[in-house]
């Protein structure tokens, strides 16, 4: 049990990525609240992780873009659990595409607004508390989009480009208090965020989403979809005793695809 009692908070956590660490954290013994907008997803998850794993578990709808909904979430964690949380996954993210010329400002701040203010907003709520313990975990989910560009996706690459800086930096002034601070780039991976791209391509262009599919597929050395469950078990490891020495980095899982 590498995380026995540990209170992670997850963001997104009500499908995708977000679900596979809610169960790869409880699994090893955490107590795991499960936040997003959609309240019937994160009821799902929470109550589905304590009956299989017999944690403690919290659900609550939350829009990370927003920071008074960010603190109360905070707020009710400490309440529920009698202690603030010890590990924050940002996983909750959106990714739309659209030529450059056609990003209009409600596209682009909405980019910004969940991917890269909601990193700062749920950062900026659970550092204190780790600080003050003197060991903490942040584990931000941005992407390969985080360190290269790719045509249709500015907002979004920008807003992950944003994530790494933000997690270098702090990382680096917490470093010598118990706290690491990490990022995790995937590449494709074989969840409902890249199920609705392949279908904006199919809408978009008239090519079928399963030609798309395996484009995409292709760009990944390994020719397949990264998994949810690979992600979780990355985030898992940063967010161990083990994982100590792992600070301000942003690991790629993503098959070759990126190699810096
Ligand atoms: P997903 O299946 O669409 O899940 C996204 C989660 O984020 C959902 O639970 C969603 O719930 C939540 N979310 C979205 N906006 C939110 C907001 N404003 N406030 C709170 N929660 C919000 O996507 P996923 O593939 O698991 O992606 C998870 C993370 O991995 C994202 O940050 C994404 O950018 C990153 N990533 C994904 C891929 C990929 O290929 N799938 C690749 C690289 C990086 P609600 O909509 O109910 O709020």
């Amino acid at each position: 049990m590498r995380l026995a009692n540990k209170i992670a908070l997850i963001t997104g956590g009500g499908r995708g990525i977000g679900r596979a660490n809610a169960f790869a954290f409880a699994r090893e013994g955490a107590h795991v609240a499960v936040v997003a907008r959609t309240e019937s997803e994160v009821v799902r998850v929470a109550a589905e992780v304590k009956n299989e794993c017999g944690v403690e578990t919290m659900h609550a709808a939350c829009d990370v873009a927003n920071a008074a909904d960010v603190a109360r979430v905070f707020a009710q964690v400490t309440a529920t659990f009698g202690r603030a949380c010890d590990i924050l996954v940002n996983n909750a993210g959106i990714a739309e595409s659209v030529p450059f010329v056609k990003t209009d400002d409600e596209f682009w701040q909405r980019h910004l607004a969940v991917n890269l203010n909601g990193t700062f907003y749920c950062m900026r709520a659970a550092l204190p508390a780790m600080l003050e313990r003197g060991w903490g975990r942040i584990i931000n989910i941005a992407s390969i989009a985080g360190k290269t560009g790719a045509p249709y996706i500015a907002a979004y690459a920008a807003s992950k480009h944003g994530v790494l800086g933000l997690t270098r930096s702090v990382a680096l002034e917490v470093a010598t208090k118990g706290v690491t601070v990490n990022a995790i780039c995937p590449g494709y991976v074989d969840t409902d965020m890249t199920t609705r791209a392949l279908e904006r391509i199919e809408a978009k262009t008239g090519r079928s989403a399963t030609d798309a599919l395996e484009a995409i597929k292709r760009m990944n050395p390994q020719q397949r979809l990264v998994m949810p469950e690979e992600v979780a078990a990355v985030a898992l490891l940063l967010a161990s005793d083990e994982g100590r020495g792992i600070n301000g980095q942003a690991i790629n899982v993503d098959g070759g695809t990126v190699l810096f």
